[in-house]
């Protein structure tokens, strides 16, 4: 029972790459001859790239949609209240001199931090700003509906996140959309080698059936109620010339270090993420916890894992640390689980069935232990605005 399992997997019998710590299960992985997985060989890419010549590639888009711009907004920058948002636009104001537009699809559960780190890159940056909101009781429906559909509890980020930069795009006229991390960097899905650059109908389809939000409708969600949600039809993407791009994939990308300069210049706040040991992904956000931890019961791994392959391919640590990080924390129940399972009504006995029906056949024989997280999270799991409607029903009842 208590072999040394010091820096070991997981999972016994399944295939991890053999520079970081990604699993087989990871979705759309690709392993090349030697077993290494598409983001470490996209990491040794990364460095020999001429950033230089990129650079300058940029400055000549932007300085072309400038131009094209006119009197409009140069560009659209999605932002989320995340450090990359708030990167983004200090490179884009400050450094380009681009008058963005900045859009936000708000997934309506902000923790506080993010909610601040919103408003405070609006101020830091001058930016115009227009937010979308799905409403409470729609979230936490979708929030439901979405486990059994896709296996998390987040379609309804996916989705929107995905669609309504695309909607503004077209509403607005302002057909360039800037992005930040590159697809190649972390996601797994492609290298820089070979991008899936711009914009191209394969994979908006790719992209957009996959969260087609007619599939979500059930007898307690509508058509209607997923209006916010569909995607812009591709003809008309095209007459508006719209045109994905991400700044990681023209400027050297590096998470921790544009994380440290935009918290010590322009006031960005971390905070605790639940399921990991880092504090500055998806720190806007009160759900990532629920969103790692369906992906570790699913699939075997969480948060800790993808950010422990990362600082192992960044070098910061060995691949057995990677696995002991991963192994201390994907496999916690998070605190949004409370959460989740309030909003959703469902009980903890029907989570957990539904998730043993979502595991992949192949790991289906794996036992995945979870273990009760058993400090208090840092950050309150509440949606804000619900914090501030209690903080002021708790004024007045003690008043
Ligand atoms: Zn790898």
């Amino acid at each position: 029972m208590t072999e040394n399992k010091f820096g070991k997997p997981q999972m016994e019998g399944i295939m991890y790459c053999v520079r970081c710590c990604i699993p087989s299960t990871q979705e759309l992985v690709k392993f090349d001859e030697m077993g290494i997985c598409q983001a470490c060989q996209s990491s040794e890419q990364k460095i020999h790239i001429n950033w230089v010549e990129k650079e300058k590639e940029l400055r000549k888009i932007l300085e072309e949609a400038k131009s094209k711009a006119g009197n409009n907004y140069d560009c659209i920058v999605p932002i989320s209240g995340g450090k990359d948002s708030t990167f983004q636009l200090y490179v884009l104001t400050q450094v380009y001199g681009m008058k963005p537009l900045a859009v936000t699809f708000s997934h309506n559960w902000f923790s506080e931090t993010g909610w601040y780190n919103l408003l405070n890159s609006l101020e830091k940056f001058n930016v115009d700003h227009i937010m979308f909101t799905p409403n409470r009781d729609l979230v936490n429906r979708i929030a439901k509906r979405s486990l059994e559909a896709i296996g998390d509890t987040c379609w309804h980020c996916h989705a929107g996140v995905g669609a309504f930069p695309l909607q503004a795009a077209i509403r607005f006229n302002i057909p360039l959309l800037i992005y930040g991390e590159s697809i190649a960097e972390s996601s797994g899905r492609s290298t820089y080698k070979n991008p899936l650059m711009e914009f191209n109908l394969d994979y908006f389809m790719k992209v957009s059936t996959k969260r087609n939000p007619k599939e979500m409708v059930c007898d307690y969600i509508s058509e209607k109620d997923m209006k916010p949600f569909f995607f812009p039809s591709i003809e008309e993407l095209d007459k508006a010339g719209v045109r994905l791009m991400h700044l990681g994939d023209y400027i050297f990308w590096d998470d921790e270090r544009q994380m440290e300069f935009v918290r010590d210049n322009f006031g960005w706040k971390e905070t605790e993420v639940e399921g990991t040991y880092k504090g500055y992904k998806s720190a806007e956000c009160i759900m990532p916890g629920m969103h790692d931890f369906t992906n570790y019961l699913k699939r075997g791994f969480g948060r800790a894992t993808h950010q422990a392959s990362v600082d192992v391919r960044n070098g910061l640590l060995s691949r057995e640390e990677g696995f002991e990080l991963a192994n201390k924390y994907d496999n916690e129940i998070p605190e949004s689980l409370e959460y989740y399972l309030k909003v959703t009504g469902m009980t903890k006995e029907e989570f957990y069935k539904m998730m043993m029906e979502k595991r992949l056949p192949e790991i289906k024989h794996i036992d995945l232990p979870v273990v009760e997280k058993t400090r208090k999270n840092k950050e309150r799991i509440l949606p804000y605005p619900e914090q501030l409607i209690e903080r002021e029903e708790n004024k007045k009842n003690n008043g």
